[in-house]
């Protein structure tokens, strides 16, 4: 009899007992097409669900070679696999029973595509069907029951009829729509492409003409329906790329030094911004930014008071604080919009410019898994971060300090040194660019390399007519930044600060929603660090976090070297080295978005 039948019997043979008696169908399962894997076991129905996975062999599978020949192609190979059988399970599952029962659930995904640890290509070692990939899925189940009894039927049409129904529709190159998933792949690639082109143009950013900017509502990331103005590049900093796919492309360039964009409120500033941002990722092909790349080491900057800092060196911003209060080492419990946005900007420069770990350790040989996924090809690690920075969520007595303002209130007497005195020198001094939404100064007209008006949605070049009117009405500020930048601060998180215990578990993390970690007893709030675009993203950021206090922080290695050794560790052996058992729901993120969460726990202690 075949492992399917031999589950099935099993299952009808289980009905009715208590739901405890699941326990027994952990194990794996040969299923001819596929291997079914059972994980993990719910303790009850109401308990998050049991996890499994399939594994489907080349011969079965038989994804070309050239879906997954890259690094960003496997990446997105993956990335739609998973789209695809999240689109089947939801046609197929049903409710069954109780709590979760009957749902088959793969890790939800955004607009975004990013590694994931839901799917991975499995090459072949057979010399006959080398040139064909299969796949590993994971997904969650949740196993039904009446009340608190098992419904072995159900759980029999479930594991024997759905899943290999499901598998079959979603993970089989036979079945599946060739010219999408090509498309996807294709388009996916083409954006790594073209953000590894960036540099070597002496630019920070892409924004392909046609793109579609603006999102369906604010909580809703697909793309503006009705009436959205596709993007036109001002024929002035307009460029041109021959992707290796989809061939030319043409669009707005932003260069590296000071840009500045400006216009009327509701003009599209913001948009513009926001789509920058997550350019540091890539996005499924029909999104509308699939073509706005950003150098992967850009940082959205912005106010988050109410934060805590840890002993950060804040001195290059802020001095002489009332009650002689430390800048070069600042901590507080509740920091305040002018003192969290310097923090921020100098934690974002204490990782983006920290010394980089040079040795990279030998990477493990897995015969199985077709490379060590990369995960991130465009690695953010050889790239000097760039700022982002809105003047909607920026503090106002942090971005400027005018003529006037500087007449009345001595310079003694203000502890900021406003951005607006600093942002040439980040350039000068450390390379860091600077992209800035200011409908409201234009004092920073005297700084801008380049000045790019929003109107109507649409683009144009403004650097010309800002510099004239800079040199017209002459403002006369004192600068007040000094000649040098100043030093960036590295500093050394004292391990036993970071605690993931609670009560009898030596860890205890759980993501609650995209912005809301609780790590041990402590909660930490990352609704402000804005380039945290997935929940999945968050998990691993948690798990990370762990896994840094355990291997490397020892009192002795500076943040930004933990981040680097971690973040060095999952490139070469995947994220699953995070984790204890196989998960499916972590996302790849950035080594800045893992700082930020250290940053924003409470607890932390430093050593500078
Ligand atoms: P600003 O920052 O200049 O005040 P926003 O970027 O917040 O403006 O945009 C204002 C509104 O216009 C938003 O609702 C946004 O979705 C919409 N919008 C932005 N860009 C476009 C566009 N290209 N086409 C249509 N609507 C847009
Ligand atoms: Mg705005």
């Amino acid at each position: 009899m075949t492992d399917k039948e031999n589950l099935r019997r099993h299952l009808l043979h289980l009905d009715n007992r208590n739901y405890k008696a699941y326990k027994d169908i952990q194990g794996s399962y040969d299923f001819s097409e596929f291997t079914l894997i059972i994980d993990y076991i719910q303790g009850d129905p109401f308990a998050s669900p049991s996890k499994f996975r399939v594994k489907v062999p080349p011969n079965i599978a038989r994804f070309p070679r050239e879906l997954f020949s890259s690094c960003s192609r496997e990446i997105a190979l993956c990335d739609y696999l998973t789209r695809q059988f999240d689109k089947a399970a939801g046609s197929i599952s049903s409710k069954r029973g109780s709590g979760k029962s009957g749902l088959i659930c793969v890790t939800r995904c955004g607009q975004e595509v990013l590694a994931r640890t839901s799917a991975f290509i499995i090459s072949s070692a057979r010399s006959d069907i080398e040139d064909l990939g299969g796949v590993e899925l994971r997904f969650t189940v949740g196993l039904p029951a009446g009340g608190r009894s098992i419904l072995g039927r159900q759980a029999a049409a479930m594991l024997c009829e759905d899943i290999p129904e499901i598998v079959g529709k979603s993970l089989q190159y036979a079945n599946m729509n060739a010219a999408e998933c090509r498309h996807h792949v294709e388009t996916v690639e083409d954006a790594d492409w073209l953000r590894q082109q960036l540099a070597e143009r002496g630019l920070v950013a892409f924004v392909a003409d046609g793109s579609i900017l603006p999102r369906r509502t604010g909580a809703d990331d697909r793309p503006l329906l009705k009436n959205a103005v596709p993007f036109q590049s001002p024929p002035s900093l307009k460029v041109e790329f021959d992707c290796p796919n989809r061939g030319l492309i043409a669009g707005m360039g932003i260069p590296s030094g000071i840009t500045l964009i400006v216009g009327g409120g509701y003009h599209g500033k913001s948009t513009l911004l926001r789509a920058i941002e997550l350019g540091v990722y890539n996005r499924i092909p029909e999104d509308g930014r699939e073509f706005v790349v950003t150098n992967p080491a850009a940082v959205k900057i912005r106010a988050e008071d109410g934060r805590s800092v840890a002993g950060v060196d804040i001195s290059p911003f802020i001095n002489n604080l009332p009650q002689g209060r430390d800048t070069a080492q600042f901590s507080t419990e509740n920091a305040s919009g002018s003192t969290s946005q310097a923090a921020n900007i100098i934690e974002a420069l204490e990782v983006g410019l920290g010394k980089k770990e040079e040795g990279r350790r030998k990477k493990e040989a897995s015969e199985y898994f077709v490379k060590n996924q990369q995960l991130f090809s465009n690695s953010e690690k050889d790239s000097v971060p760039v700022l982002l920075i809105d003047e909607d969520t920026a503090a106002t007595n942090f971005m400027i300090r005018d003529r006037r303002m500087q007449e009345l209130i001595a310079k003694e007497k203000e502890p900021i040194t406003p951005f607006i005195d600093k942002v040439k020198q980040l350039y000068d001094d450390l390379r860091v660019s600077t992209i800035l939404v200011m409908g409201g100064s234009g004092d920073y007209f005297d700084v801008a390399y380049t000045v790019i008006a929003m109107d109507n949605f649409q683009a144009y070049d403004v650097t010309e007519q800002a510099k004239e009117i800079a040199k017209k009405y002459a403002i006369d500020r004192n600068a007040e930044g000094g000649k040098h930048f100043g030093n960036i601060s590295q500093r050394v998180p004292i391990p036993d600060s970071l605690d993931p215990s609670r009560g009898r578990r030596d860890v205890r993390v759980k993501v609650r929603d995209v912005d809301e970690m609780a790590f041990g007893t402590e909660e930490i709030d990352l609704a402000a660090v804005e380039q945290i675009a997935d929940r999945g993203q968050l998990r691993s950021i948690a798990a990370a976090m762990v896994y840094a206090k355990q291997q490397y922080m020892d009192g002795k290695r500076t943040l930004s070297e933990i981040t680097d050794l971690v973040m060095a560790d999952i490139n070469d052996r995947g994220m699953d080295i995070l984790s204890p058992f196989p998960e499916g729901d972590f996302a790849m993120f950035r080594r800045f978005e893992l700082a930020a969460a250290i940053n924003r726990l409470r607890s932390l202690i430093v050593d500078s």
